[in-house]
C-alpha cells in the first residue's frame, strides 16, 4: 500500500486551468510542470511550456477557450526540460522566446560527443520519474502528476531568441513586468514579477514540497546559499499571489511570506547543521542519518519530503562544498565491489552464512547492502533485493525515492 501522505500530495496537481485573477491563468496537472498565461491588451504571454508536445497541445486547447488573442512571446523561467519542451506548440515561428543570459542546464547542454555520462543520467532520470511504472506504482513525481501524456516528451524545445543580462522592466503588451535573476534550483533561474498585479511567477525556486536541493537523477551541486538568498529576494517583493512552476498557486501576502521564509530558514538550517557536523569531525553517514528539522519547520506541509529530502541535501551540501573526500585517510583507498563482497562473506563465515544474514536481518538497509554483496558474488539474490526495495517503496513519502526503488525492483525482478 503506497504511503497515504504521498497519495494525499496528489491534491497539489489537480488537472485544470486555474484563474489566478487579474488576467492570469495557471495550467496545473497537465504535465510534470505548470504553464502560465498572462493576458495583455491584444496578445498573451506564455510562461514555460511543459515537458512534451502532447501536454502543451492540451494546455493550449484549454487556453484557447479563454481567449483567442495571439501569443506574443514565450518566457522560460529556466532551462530544465520539463519547462521548455512544449515550445513548438505555442510558437508560430516569429515570436521572441525570452530567457536569462545564463540559460543552460545540466540536461540541456547534453552533447553526444562530450564526456558527460549521459546514459547514466538518462537511466537515473527514468528511475526517478518512474518511467514505465504503472499508475498503481507511480503515485506522482513529487513535483507533478504521475499520469500524463508522454507523446513528444522532450521534443518541442526551441532556443531562446532574447536573452536577459540584467534585471529589467518589460512591457507584456500593457502588463508591466520585471524579469529578475534569482539563482536557485538552477543557476539560470529568472522569475517574472508583475508589480502592479502583485503576482510572482517563481519558476522552480519554490513549490509546495521539500525543494529538490539534490535530484537523485544526478545533478551538479546546486548552490544552496544562492537559493536561500533568492528566497529572501522573492519574499521581499511581498507578492499577493505566488505562481510556482510546479504545484498549486498560493494566495495571500502573509501566507506567501511564511512559505518563502520558512523554506529559506530550512535551507540555512541544513547548511549550518551539516557544516557543524563536518567541523566536529562527525562522519558524513552519521550527519546524514541523524539530521532532522526543528519541529516548527518539520510540521510545515510545504516542507514534506515528497520531492527533495533533507538527508540527501545534507550529503549534497557536504560533497558539493568539500568534494568526495571526507578527511578520513582510510577512504583515500578503494576496495573493488566484488572483493569487498568476498571479504564480507569471509567475515560472515562463508557464503551460506552471508545468505542467512541477508535473509534474517531486520535492518532493511543492511539487507540491501548484503544483497549487493551476494549479487556481486554472482549469487541469485536479485529477487530478495527487489522484494526489499518494494518494502522501502511502500514506506516512502518521497516520490522520487519510491519511483527509484520500484523501477530498480522491476529491473531486477520483472513482473512478466
Ligand atoms: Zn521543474
Amino acid at each position: 500500500m503506497p504511503h497515504p501522505e504521498l497519495i494525499n500530495h496528489n491534491k497539489q496537481f489537480p488537472k485544470g486551468v486555474i484563474d489566478i485573477g487579474k488576467g492570469c491563468w495557471a495550467a496545473v496537472g497537465f504535465a510534470a510542470s505548470n504553464v502560465h498565461m498572462i493576458e495583455g491588451n491584444a496578445s498573451v504571454t506564455i510562461i514555460d511550456t511543459s515537458e512534451s508536445l502532447s501536454a502543451a497541445q492540451n494546455i493550449l486547447a484549454e487556453f484557447r477557450k479563454l481567449t483567442t488573442k495571439p501569443i506574443a512571446r514565450i518566457i522560460y523561467t529556466h532551462a530544465h526540460r520539463d519547462h521548455i519542451s512544449g515550445a513548438q506548440v505555442f510558437h508560430d515561428g516569429s515570436q521572441d522566446i525570452i530567457a536569462s543570459h545564463k540559460f543552460t542546464s545540466d540536461l540541456v547542454k547534453s552533447d553526444k560527443n562530450s564526456s558527460t555520462p549521459l546514459q547514466a543520467l538518462k537511466k537515473r532520470a527514468e528511475a526517478q520519474f518512474g518511467m514505465g511504472l504503472n499508475s498503481k506504482e507511480r503515485i506522482n513525481l513529487g513535483c507533478g502528476p504521475g499520469d500524463r501524456p508522454m507523446e513528444g516528451l522532450g521534443q518541442g524545445f526551441i532556443k531562446p531568441t532574447y536573452l536577459i543580462e540584467e534585471d529589467m522592466d518589460y512591457d507584456l503588451d500593457g502588463v508591466f513586468a520585471r524579469f529578475i535573476h534569482a539563482p536557485g534550483e538552477t543557476e539560470d533561474h529568472m522569475v517574472v514579477w508583475l508589480p502592479e498585479k502583485e503576482i510572482l511567477f517563481s519558476g522552480d525556486n519554490w513549490y509546495h514540497t521539500f525543494p529538490n536541493l539534490y535530484a537523485i537523477r544526478g545533478t551538479t551541486y546546486r548552490d544552496f546559499g544562492k537559493w536561500a538568498d533568492s528566497l529572501k529576494l522573492l519574499a521581499d517583493l511581498n507578492p499577493e499571489i505566488l505562481v510556482p512552476g510546479h504545484t498549486l498557486p498560493q494566495f495571500g501576502k502573509e501566507r506567501i511570506r511564511e512559505l518563502l521564509e520558512t523554506t529559506r530558514e530550512m535551507i540555512i538550517f541544513l547548511m549550518e547543521k551539516t557544516a557543524q557536523g563536518l567541523n566536529a569531525g562527525i562522519p558524513l553517514d552519521d550527519i546524514v542519518a541523524e539530521i532532522e528539522l526543528p519541529e516548527h519547520l518539520a510540521i510545515k506541509p510545504w516542507l514534506k519530503e515528497h520531492y527533495g529530502k533533507l538527508s540527501w541535501s545534507a550529503r549534497a551540501y557536504a560533497t558539493g562544498l568539500l568534494g568526495w573526500y571526507d578527511g578520513n585517510p582510510t577512504n583515500l583507498g578503494t576496495i573493488r565491489t566484488a572483493e569487498r563482497a568476498r571479504l564480507m562473506a569471509e567475515l560472515a563465515g562463508d557464503l551460506e552464512n552471508l545468505w542467512n544474514k541477508a535473509q534474517s536481518t531486520e535492518n532493511l538497509q543492511w539487507k540491501l547492502e548484503l544483497c549487493d554483496c551476494l549479487i556481486a558474488l554472482g549469487e541469485p539474490a536479485k529477487k530478495l533485493k527487489a522484494d526489499t526495495m518494494r518494502i522501502f517503496a511502500e514506506a516512502e513519502i518521497n516520490a522520487t525515492a519510491r519511483n527509484s526503488y520500484l523501477w530498480g525492483a522491476n529491473k531486477l525482478d520483472p513482473k512478466d
